[in-house]
């Protein structure tokens, strides 16, 4: 049932990925549930928390084990960020944080950039950072304006992004940016691994946010930073190739991360309302509450069905899994914004209060309907989506444009 995701049979894991599971339960339990709300509160990069990831072999789970990793299916990644996020948003973002920084690397590094960079981005000696949106480009990123041009054996690039997670502590971006003479949209652009101690890389201050506490953003300026012909990832005119692989994963860690929310959500509230007495019984006891409680349950249920189903054919490679990501990223992240609103109203006026989780729930939640693709965004996707598909399929049996207006049956 919702309130605990053990043995879902849509989960067969190998048995030491059950036992890092496990652990990563027991961390939840005993160390980042109890830690999380400090965490938010001090709102400066998580790095404890970090280091706890890292020394039990979580973040390495990004990572292929030839460069140090795990190389843990999408599958048990998403069971993962959902344990962490039932207590705490920061800890399951730092693990899709990783994944969203790193993948470009991995998708187009050179295998001698790869050799000298990702085991300690693994391993968390370095920190890497995505740098995609721009001030005047997010939701329309093909617009972005960053540009480079060839220079000295490499290329200059100059420009301003902006919601940089991780800038503060990034050792490299990756910066996507449009060749200064190339065509216009997607097929111009191209990434690049930019190390942040190169010449004219300026990173602002923090930028105060809502929540998503622990895991800053900043806006990152490059001006005339020069960088070797070696940190182009991929071929040039593949920056928008690479950003749609990386989001694809990071769009299924949003849905994972807003699974684990809205399930650790119920599970407050549940048993808030179990203990909480009013007009003589506990406000469980009302059948208003069971009825809320039953909707919420029977929605996770199913959100869990789809998260879990999506990582699947992630792992499958299906060709349509950008379109199921799309629909899981809207679905449950929607969802979970809801839930948390209706479980921090069981609470109640102490639902409200900073001293209560789902305030913090509350504000956390909000993000994930935002990053990687807001849920407009991806309604746009999945509509244009499902329209092509039924245009391709066989006319509907019972679907006739020409009908006899007079007939009854
Ligand atoms: C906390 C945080 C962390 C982030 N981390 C990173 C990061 O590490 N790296 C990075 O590159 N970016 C990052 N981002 C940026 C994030 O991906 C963008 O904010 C997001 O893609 C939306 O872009 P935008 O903010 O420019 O909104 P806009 O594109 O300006 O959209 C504004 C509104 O218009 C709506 N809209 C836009 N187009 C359409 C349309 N066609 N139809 C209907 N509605 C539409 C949007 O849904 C939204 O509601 C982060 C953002 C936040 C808040």
């Amino acid at each position: 049932m919702p309130l605990n995701a053990c043995n879902h049979p849509l989960v067969q894991l190998a048995p030491e990925e059950a036992e890092l599971l496990a652990r990563v339960r027991q961390l939840v339990a005993g160390q980042i549930g109890p830690d999380a709300a400090r965490v938010a509160r001090e709102d400066v990069f998580a790095w404890e928390t970090f280091r706890l990831l890292c020394a039990e072999g979580v973040v390495a789970t990004a990572f292929p084990r030839e460069y140090g990793g795990t190389d843990a299916s999408m599958l048990l990644r998403v069971r993962i960020i959902e344990e962490l996020a039932s207590a705490c948003s920061t800890s399951a973002s730092l693990i899709t944080g990783t994944d969203l920084s790193s993948r470009p690397i991995l998708a187009g590094g050179s295998e001698s950039l790869k050799r000298e960079l990702v085991p300690d981005l693994a391993n968390g000696t370095q920190q890497a950072a995505f740098a995609l949106t721009e001030p005047g480009a997010g939701s329309d990123v093909a617009r972005l304006a960053a540009r480079y041009a060839p220079a000295d054996g490499g290329v200059i690039i100059n420009g301003r992004k902006k919601f940089i997670t991780r800038a503060s502590v990034a050792d490299v971006f990756v910066v996507v940016a449009r060749e200064d003479a190339g065509p216009e949209g997607s097929k111009g652009l191209s990434a690049f691994v930019v190390p942040r101690a190169a010449p004219g890389v300026t990173v602002s201050a923090d930028i105060p946010k809502l929540g998503w506490h622990g895991v800053p953003i900043a806006m990152v300026d490059f001006e005339n930073v020069h960088v070797p012909r070696g940190a182009l990832l991929g071929r040039e005119g593949e920056g928008m190739r690479l950003a749609q692989d990386t989001l694809l994963r990071a769009r299924i860690g949003h849905a994972a991360i807003a699974l684990g929310r809205a399930c650790g959500a119920l599970l407050i509230a549940s048993q808030y309302a179990n203990q909480r007495k009013v007009f003589g019984q506990s406000v469980g006891s009302h059948q208003g509450i069971q009825w809320m409680v039953a909707q919420m349950a029977a929605r996770i249920e199913a959100a869990r069905c789809l998260v879990y189903s999506t990582a699947q054919r992630y792992d499958r490679g299906d060709a349509d899994v950008a379109a199921h990501a799309s629909v899981a990223k809207m679905h449950v992240t929607d969802l979970c914004m809801n839930i948390v609103v209706d479980c921090l109203q069981l609470l109640g006026g102490n639902g409200y209060l900073k001293a209560y989780p789902l305030e913090r729930f509350l504000r956390d939640a909000k993000m994930n309907q935002i990053g990687e693709g807001t849920s407009e965004i991806h309604k746009t996707l999945i509509g244009r989506y499902v329209l092509g598909m039924a245009a391709q399929m066989p006319q509907h049996p019972c679907l006739d444009f020409e009908p006899d207006l007079h007939c009854h049956d």
